[in-house]
């Protein structure tokens, strides 16, 4: 047997260009356009092109995008103190501040600056306890993305026993509570699991966000399971470098469906990005 490829890549693609058509028709029918207010700080290569492609997909979705940079010296006060001024103002509706911070900067208070209604990354203390309870939260972007591409293979994912490997608190947790909201039976595993193979093979639906190139390997899976790789790794061969996910390539001889590294959860997380920026837009307006 050989898995299908969940192509996120696509599906982000058809999502996004809904998005843009719902952005046009929120325009046209209420004068709004959603914005979304990026903040950097500091110079850090992979956060730069990762804030570079969010403007742009922002923009291409007929959002307003707005960049903000601070030196890697600012202080927290001044970061909390853009973040008031962007909370403060009715243009902006969401506010994402890319992680990670430089070391002096405490990121849980900076987080909990930010409204919790423009905070679209959903890492908000009030958006992590209204997720937990199963109230109507900001949902953090990457897990949101998992559980549509889920959805959409499965329809219902009731009653189905799925496994959490990774307990973080932006992409393993928040993962367990949207499918435990959707029914499933939902164990988490960490790097203190016991038997991790052995649990993996329990796993009707099988999430590794791990961040451990190929630690999920073939005899790990249930034949036909779903498997759903949130692992982004660089690994260099022969002087070039890869991205590679959690899962070994050759559990694709079991799984019944698998997200490839690249191409699968990774392109989700920037499209549910721009969708809570619509959200929040509507929520902000009482349209949602
Ligand atoms: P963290 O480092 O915050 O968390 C990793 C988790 O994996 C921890 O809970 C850790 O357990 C667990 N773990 C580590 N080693 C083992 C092991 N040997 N066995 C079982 N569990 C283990 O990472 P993130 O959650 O931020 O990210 C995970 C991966 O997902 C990374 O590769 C990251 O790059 C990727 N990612 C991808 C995104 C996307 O858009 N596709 C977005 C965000 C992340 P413990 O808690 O016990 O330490």
């Amino acid at each position: 047997m050989s898995a299908a490829m969940i192509d996120g890549k696509a599906f982000a693609g058809a999502l996004r260009e809904k998005i843009a058509r719902e952005v046009a028709e929120l325009k046209a029918a209420h004068g709004l356009v959603p914005g979304l207010a990026v903040v950097l700080v500091g110079q850090d290569p992979a956060s730069e092109v990762y804030v570079r492609s969010k403007g742009t997909q922002t923009r291409a979705a007929g959002m307003a995008s707005f960049g903000h940079r601070l030196p890697e010296t600012a202080s927290q006060a001044e970061l909390v103190a853009l973040i008031e001024r962007l909370n403060a103002d009715p243009a902006v509706h969401g506010i994402l501040v890319q992680l990670p911070l430089p070391g002096h900067m405490d990121a849980a208070a900076v987080i909990d600056a930010i409204a919790p209604a423009k905070d679209v990354d959903g890492f908000h203390i009030s958006n992590v306890g209204l997720l937990g309870t199963g109230q109507k939260a900001m949902v953090p972007c990457t897990p949101l993305g998992c559980l549509m591409l889920l959805r959409d293979r499965h329809g219902s994912l009731s009653g189905l026993n799925a496994v959490v490997v990774g307990r973080s608190n932006i992409v393993g947790k928040p993962m367990a509570q949207l499918l435990l909201a959707e029914d499933c039976t939902v164990t988490i595993a960490h790097s203190r699991t016991k038997d991790l193979a052995d649990l993996c093979r329990r796993a009707d639906i099988l999430i590794a966000a791990v961040g451990r190139p190929g630690m999920v390997k073939r005899d790990w899976i249930k034949p036909g399971a779903t498997v759903i790789d949130v692992g982004i790794n660089h690994v260099e061969r022969d002087g070039n470098f890869r991205l590679v996910g959690d899962v070994d390539a050759a559990a694709a001889e079991v799984a019944g469906a698998l997200t490839p590294v690249p191409g699968g959860v990774g392109p989700m997380t920037i499209a549910c990005l721009l969708a809570n920026t619509l959200t929040a837009c509507r929520r902000a307006h009482g349209l949602a």
